[in-house]
């Protein structure tokens, strides 16, 4: 056996040891409870032990990628870090052909394999972002399901959709033959574009105004299409970043005719509120959909309590903060996404499990289980168990951070949550038994490269 944690408070879906001992051989566990001895040993001291945090939503840029618009600010180097040093030990990566160069699906998606092999510090997997439905392009996507690239992502919120829509329904039809899992974007293009032509007529053009250019109506009208595709596809769909109670309730419609439907949130949504736009550099928190009223956000808790919201994901699209403010961007296109890697579990932790909100068993589910159910990391990671990989995370559930995005390992230099003051972090962190993180800092072993591509099987039911 090459390491033992002792006293742990195992926390899986539904189940809590008492204290119990961890065998870690090969990067697997390999017993749990029990005698056993190893040269190297850990005292968990009884604190609870979690399965590492999987975020199956980040955008993360490719080294070496031709000029793109979405250049966010942290490549596999840095956003790996920052997902460490949250607790998140996996990473589901959106892989995005360069539209500049009419890239392929199927080279983009190997080109950020082999990115990153060379540069993750954790294990990752990939959604093939699906730009242009052509004929051969659909062809790939049976190709990247036998590589073990199985889900698929869609922009209802690009013009190409409108544009091509018959192909984007073909593409889903052949992700239900092959098994597979659609991810899709949940805004209505036409209606998003409408609503910003009357912000420009009325010159409403500050941050304050970015709500009304992506209206809950758009995000409602596209869930509704999405659910309505999957209807008639049979093609299982999981909508990224639901920020709405509309868009919940057309979800929830789905799954109550038994479509497979399942729902992500993300943390923005779960903390802020529209009002922030109104504050002096409220362009900072620009993300798609934009942030809701209040009513939304307490919907959002509810549901991922209960259990129609599946994950939480952070959607991390980095940017540093002078780009955010960029005087040129006005409340049409303001720059969208930023950095949460980090920040993710401890703040789900400090607002969710600490308050009573969600259970300790709850929590592993939203940010562990379910992600790798339903992208076919499961058993060998989302849970702990003989013969998962040891991606575990001593939680300190006492540990009191203030929040200062400019000092965290992401690239950005600011987070949306500067000045918080949360209690809940990850001490050590161990990554198929390496530990990479000790008292919340990185260690020597947490290098760039020693992360893999994860392989998948089908997605299963949570
Ligand atoms: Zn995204």
């Amino acid at each position: 056996m090459d390491s033992v944690i002792r006293n742990a408070t195992v926390v899986t879906a539904g189940s809590q040891s008492a204290a119990i001992d961890i065998g870690i051989e090969d990067g697997r566990i390999v017993q749990l409870g029990g005698a056993m001895s190893a040269a190297h040993e850990l005292d968990a001291g009884g604190r609870y032990v979690l399965p590492g945090g999987i975020d199956g939503h980040v955008h993360l840029t490719p080294a070496g990628s031709a000029p793109q618009s979405y250049r966010w600010c942290d490549d596999w180097e840095a956003g790996t870090a920052a997902a460490l040093a949250g607790g998140v030990t996996t990473v589901g990566n959106m892989s995005h052909p360069d539209p500049g160069t009419g890239e392929s699906i199927r080279v983009s998606t190997e080109r950020d394999a082999a990115d990153g092999e060379a540069r993750s510090r954790t294990d990752f997997f990939l959604h093939p972002v699906l730009m242009d439905p052509s004929p051969s392009e659909l062809d790939a996507l049976a190709e990247l399901h036998a590589a073990g690239h199985t889900s698929v992502k869609i922009f209802l919120s690009f013009r190409r959709f409108d544009r091509s829509v018959h192909g984007y329904l073909e593409a889903l039809r052949r992700t239900a033959q092959c098994g597979g899992l659609a991810l899709i974007h949940c805004e209505d293009v036409a209606l998003m574009e409408c609503a910003c032509t009357i912000l420009r007529e009325q010159g409403k053009l500050t941050a304050e105004h970015f709500p009304q250019g992506r209206p809950v109506a758009a995000e409602r009208a596209a869930t509704e299409r999405a659910v309505a595709m999957a209807e008639v596809t049979g093609c299982p769909i999981y909508v990224v970043h639901l920020s709405s109670l509309d868009a919940l309730d057309a979800c929830r419609a789905g799954q109550a005719r038994g479509t497979s439907v399942e729902v992500e949130t993300r943390p923005i949504y779960l903390f802020l509120t529209e009002e922030r736009f109104a504050e002096a550099n409220g362009a900072k928190y620009a993300g798609a959909p934009p942030l809701r009223s209040e009513r939304d956000v307490a919907g959002l808790w509810a549901a991922l309590a209960q259990g129609s919201i599946a994950t939480v994901a952070t959607d991390h699209a980095p940017w540093k903060l002078a780009d955010k403010l960029d005087p040129a961007l006005d409340a049409t296109n303001l720059r969208l996404g930023m950095s949460e890697l980090e920040t993710m579990l401890p703040m789900l932790w400090w607002a969710g499990v600490r308050t009573g909100r969600l259970s300790v068993s709850r929590f592993v589910e939203v940010t562990s289980t379910n992600p790798a159910k339903l992208f076919g990391l499961y058993p060998r990671k989302g849970t702990i168990a003989v013969g998962a990989d040891a991606d575990l995370v001593i939680w300190d559930t006492e540990r009191s951070r203030t929040i200062d995005g400019s000092a965290f390992y992401s690239n950005a230099d600011y987070s949306p949550y500067d000045g918080w003051t949360v209690t809940g972090w990850p001490d050590v962190v161990m990554s198929r038994g390496e530990v990479v993180v000790e008292g919340g800092r990185l260690t020597d072993a947490a290098r760039p490269g020693r992360g893999r591509l994860a392989p998948r099987g089908a997605s299963q039911p949570r």
